[in-house]
């Protein structure tokens, strides 16, 4: 029977990375509801929306439409944004610095989260997020709850960033990070936190293939 694997937690744990393999060991898909919110800000910047104009907003959202696109040259999902691939973009920390501010927004969260429903309604999908356990699929069969200390999430980032040539300094990656896990854990919509029934899983000292044995062993259990 196919399940629904939620993957929450802070910035820069590991979920995506940890998400992506256990969906090819199961066969499942991936979603990177991160990146949903991130295509959304791009949006946003580049339309001028104003983020204190509810029709300015709703009309945008209207006019954004998003979807994932597997690329088999570099073996993984990609995001577009109107029919144009924004996976690069989307991961520079200029969207990184203003997503969460974005993501706060309801009605912003209402038209996602709806898409994520239908996304993963005939389940056998592995989702990472922040609130997949809690609003997205409350009824998630497997939920995991990520976090590793701000310095191990900062090094790891700087490296990621790194290998796409981005040479960014490691307090203003430390900074961002600290500020999003805030605004996202402290916003009236569905705010960052661990699901009553998630296992928390800390990142910490863990390689990539420990975490994905840990949520392996609770899919199987
Ligand atoms: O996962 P990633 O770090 O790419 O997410 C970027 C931002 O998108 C988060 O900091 C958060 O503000 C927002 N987000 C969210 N809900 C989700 C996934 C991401 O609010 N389910």
């Amino acid at each position: 029977k196919k399940i629904v694997i939620a993957l929450d937690g802070y910035s820069s744990c590991g979920k995506s990375t940890t998400a992506k393999q256990v969906a090819a060991e199961l066969g499942y898909a991936y979603i990177d509801t991160g990146a949903m919110y991130r295509a959304v800000t791009l949006y946003f910047l580049e339309h001028h929306v104003s983020l204190t104009n509810p029709k300015e907003i709703k009309d945008a959202l209207s006019h954004i439409e998003i979807e994932f696109h597997y690329n088999p040259k570099k073996q993984r999902n990609e995001v577009f944004l109107n029919g144009l691939n924004v996976e690069d973009e989307i991961r520079k920390m200029y969207i990184s610095n203003m997503v969460s501010e974005v993501s706060v927004i309801p009605e912003v969260r209402r038209a996602m989260v709806a898409q994520q429903q239908k996304m993963g309604k005939k389940r056998g999908v592995v989702m990472d997020g922040r609130d997949i356990g809690t609003a997205v699929f409350p009824d998630a069969e497997v939920k995991i709850f990520m976090t590793a200390d701000v310095d191990t999430r900062t090094k790891r980032r700087q490296e990621e960033l790194l290998q796409k040539k981005q040479l960014v300094n490691y307090d203003d990656i430390r900074e961002n990070l600290l500020k999003r896990d805030h605004i996202d854990s402290t916003r009236a919509e569905s705010p960052l936190r661990q699901a009553e029934d998630a296992h928390l899983l800390d990142t910490s000292h863990m390689t990539i293939d420990e975490q994905v044995e840990f949520v392996m062993e609770r899919v199987t259990a």
